[in-house]
């Protein structure tokens, strides 16, 4: 027989079986949308969030919103070339950063290529730039100094090496200052540093970048940096770029310093890239998940202990306030994610107080433990009187006939107020600011005349280099001032007061 119906049936019924409704989309994908650095693309139902695409010209991209029949790409770069229709396939990778001493002295974008002129980067290997935050067991208490060099913050609010100290304050208060002049304080401490830009002008990273060559960190510094002519996408990465490549070298169980300058500028970029990708906008028009944008960059800083390692990465985050309100939903965040804040004031800075901190809302809840024994018994009273003479100060302004001891407490507050005054770039090494700090607590500076002290201190500190050098020695290693250690600083100070013709 040659035409069986049952047969055919059969037949028909097996194709029917095993026909398959479901398409795969897993691997190839369509562009069905593209505008302002963001693609809509059908299909790639198994990439993963954070995943990097290719697009057909080459370019790439990263799935942040896995809808389900398409997903939304932000794209790393120009979107001009990428149109309807066009492939987009999956690489299988997330995004990631080249990382290891290669990366030491270089300017790198927010994919880590290079973008200064010393060719290829040698890269011991990659890092993605997303990562989650070290666990709590592997941690270990703060418990070292990281000394910024800047007399104002090493005394009254000291950073330890593994916490979260943010600087904030109102445009062109000195934050960048603070920060930079931190890393340069680095020089010889055996701490590599990683300077993130995000969003600033590439005029005033290019002046960052110079100075930290002729002040000889870029030796030991990354710079990551994304203008602010850069797509969205790439400020918005920039960050965890930076963060990943100083993460190998906690890893490597180094010390490790990231400044990021600065967040309010990087949630604005992921403000932008949300509302792009339609996302609901909430306060401010931030999207909810904005505080976790920062709080999970910020967990990753760490003191890892012993057994992980023992590196540890300190991180510098800096936030731009309007009008000095730091109660904004940004400010807000960040300071709730952060171990302590170092707060500018516009007011101060136009007085001449430079660094201009105010000392009353800055604070550091981890990093007195981790201050230096003699630092620690210097430092404790003078955060004290000074806030006495703050409050004094605004009173008295109105008083007339004040009692000695008034007169005196303002005295030595206008002295404290002076010495803790410093010029950019200038940090100072921690046993020169014990030996200024020492001669301001224990009053020996109250005959001299404000407009000195700087002079002063400058030549007690030759004069201490010239004939007693081994103080210093012992300060640095041994970290305490002993009794007889004290009294010969006593007796320098008093020698350098005699020295010095104009007091
Ligand atoms: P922006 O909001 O523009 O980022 P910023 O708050 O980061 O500004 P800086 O750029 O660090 O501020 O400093 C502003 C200006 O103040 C600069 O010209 C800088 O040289 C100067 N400056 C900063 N710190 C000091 C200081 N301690 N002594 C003298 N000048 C300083
Ligand atoms: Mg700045």
């Amino acid at each position: 027989m040659v035409n069986n119906p049952g047969n055919t049936i059969s037949v028909i019924k097996k194709q029917i079986e095993s026909y398959s409704s479901e398409l795969d989309f897993s691997e190839a994908g369509t562009v069905i949308r593209v505008g302002d650095g963001i693609a809509r693309v059908h299909g790639l139902q198994n990439a993963m969030s954070g995943e990097l695409l290719e697009f057909s010209n080459g370019t790439l991209g990263m799935a942040l919103n896995l809808d389900e029949d398409s997903i939304g790409v932000v794209i790393m770069g120009s979107d001009v070339g990428i149109k309807e229709g066009d492939p987009v396939k999956l690489t299988g990778r997330m995004t990631e950063v080249p990382v290891g001493d290669g990366m030491l002295g270089r300017v790198v974008n927010a994919l880590g290529e290079p973008i200064d002129d010393k060719g290829q980067i040698e890269a011991d290997g990659y890092r993605p730039v997303e990562k989650p935050a070290p666990s709590v067991i592997s941690r270990s208490e703060v418990n070292q100094p990281l000394q910024t060099g800047i007399k104002a913050i090493d005394a009254l609010v000291p950073i330890g090496k593994g916490q979260r100290e943010l600087i904030i304050g109102d445009r062109q208060t000195g934050k960048t200052a603070i920060a930079i002049d931190t890393i340069i304080n680095q020089k010889g401490q055996d701490v590599y540093c990683v300077y993130v830009a995000i969003g600033q002008k590439a005029s005033t990273v290019a002046r960052i970048i110079k100075v930290l060559h002729d002040t000889g960190a870029m030796d030991y510094t990354t710079v990551v940096l994304s203008t602010a002519n850069e797509s969205a996408p790439l400020q918005y990465i920039a960050p965890y770029a930076g963060c990943a490549i100083a993460e190998e070298w906690m890893s490597k169980g180094k010390d490790v310093l990231i400044v990021y300058d600065d967040l309010s500028k990087h949630a604005v970029s992921y403000r932008a890239i949300s509302l792009l990708l339609g996302r609901p906008p909430g306060r401010e028009a931030y999207p909810g998940d904005v505080f976790y944008l920062h709080s999970r960059l910020l967990e990753r800083a760490a003191c890892m202990s012993e057994e992980y390692g023992g590196g540890t990465l300190t991180a510098l985050p800096i936030v731009e306030t309007q009008e000095g309100d730091i109660a904004a939903y940004i400010p807000t965040n960040i300071i709730s994610i952060t171990d302590g804040q170092i707060y500018l004031e516009t007011d101060l800075f136009n007085n001449g107080i430079r660094p201009a901190i105010n000392p009353g809302l800055s604070v550091s809840r981890v990093g007195g433990s981790a201050q230096i024994p003699a630092m620690k018994k210097i430092a404790g009273p003078l955060r004290i009187e000074y806030a006495q003479y703050k409050e004094l100060a605004a009173f008295s302004q109105f008083g007339s006939d004040l009692s000695q001891d008034t007169v005196d407490r303002l005295n030595h507050g206008e002295r404290i107020m002076e010495v803790l005054k410093q010029p950019q770039y200038r940090p100072m090494a921690v046993e020169d600011q014990i030996l200024v700090l020492f001669a301001l607590s224990n009053n020996y500076l109250e005959d001299i005349e404000i407009r000195y002290l700087r002079r002063f201190q400058n030549d007690l500190i030759h004069y201490v280099d010239e004939h007693a050098a081994h103080i210093k020695d012992e300060i640095r290693s041994t970290g305490e001032i002993s009794e007889e250690l004290e009294a010969e600083i006593r007796k320098v100070i008093v020698a350098a007061k005699d020295h010095s013709s104009y007091i």
